[in-house]
């Protein structure tokens, strides 16, 4: 059996106090067997206390070190307290043209150094309206997967994201989501079954306090990558239960 997971993506939002009142709110709450993320702002990171919350980085470099002026590596965030690290967010595809290679590349530099990758993975509007979306989401997946090879995917978590539903207000519908899940985990599946199985598949888009418990009950959904709504400590936290 998977367990759930539920991870907040602060994004470029947040400040210490939020990190403060956050690691508080945490504080003695048990969410069963739910494992909880959040992933601040860099600076941010050792604020958190890591044991209200696991920790997790929003980037990191594809290289180990030295002289790559306001990168951060695996071995810096590690020593920041991270185990996690989101690789490949659509809004860094976007506003930092990261490629499906570069993706696959900083998946391998975490994986080597212990870190645990959260791969985001999804498509725009119209690639779906195309009827172009498991292909688009298949080369997603492939570069990781010729990088890194699938028995290393044990160590990552999946997170699909559709970019239409992301900060827009417009979640995927539970079967649109599951639809999707189901077919990310067919398509490991038939690279290696016992990975297929054990991995966990967010989903990521306008996830809520409302919306979440729907989301999560689909049979492939094992939590989610919240942004909005993880920088409010008490959505949050009910987003938290509604995976237990
Ligand atoms: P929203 O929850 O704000 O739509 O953001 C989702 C997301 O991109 C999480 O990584």
């Amino acid at each position: 059996l998977r367990r759930p997971v539920v991870a907040g993506n602060w994004k470029m939002n947040g400040n210490k106090a939020l990190a403060s009142e956050m690691s508080q709110a945490f504080d003695n709450q048990h969410f069963n067997n739910v494992e909880v993320i959040v992933c601040p702002p860099f600076p941010l990171l050792t604020q958190l206390s890591k044991e209200s919350v696991k920790v997790g980085a929003q980037n990191i470099s594809k290289f180990d070190s030295g002289a790559h002026t306001g990168e951060v590596s695996a071995d810096i965030l590690k020593d920041a307290g991270c185990e996690y690290v989101i690789v490949g967010h659509s809004e860094r595809r976007v506003d930092n043209f990261e490629s499906n290679g570069l993706v696959a590349d900083k998946v391998d530099i975490a994986l080597k150094n212990g870190l645990h990758p959260i791969l985001c993975i999804g498509e725009p509007e119209d690639v779906r309206d195309a009827g172009d979306l498991f292909d688009f989401l298949s080369a997603q997946l492939n570069a990781v997967v010729s990088k890194v090879g699938i028995d290393a995917f044990a160590q990552l978590t999946i997170a699909y994201e559709p970019i239409w539903a992301i900060g827009t207000g417009k979640t995927a519908s539970p079967e649109q989501a599951q639809e999707v899940h189901g077919f990310i985990r067919d398509f490991l599946a038939t690279r290696n079954k016992e990975v297929a199985q054990k991995i966990r598949i967010l989903y990521g888009g306008s996830v809520k306090a409302d919306n979440a418990t729907e989301l999560f009950s689909q049979p492939d959904v094992d939590g989610g990558l919240i942004g909005g709504a993880s920088l409010d400590p008490q959505s949050f936290i009910s987003i938290c239960r509604s995976a237990a």
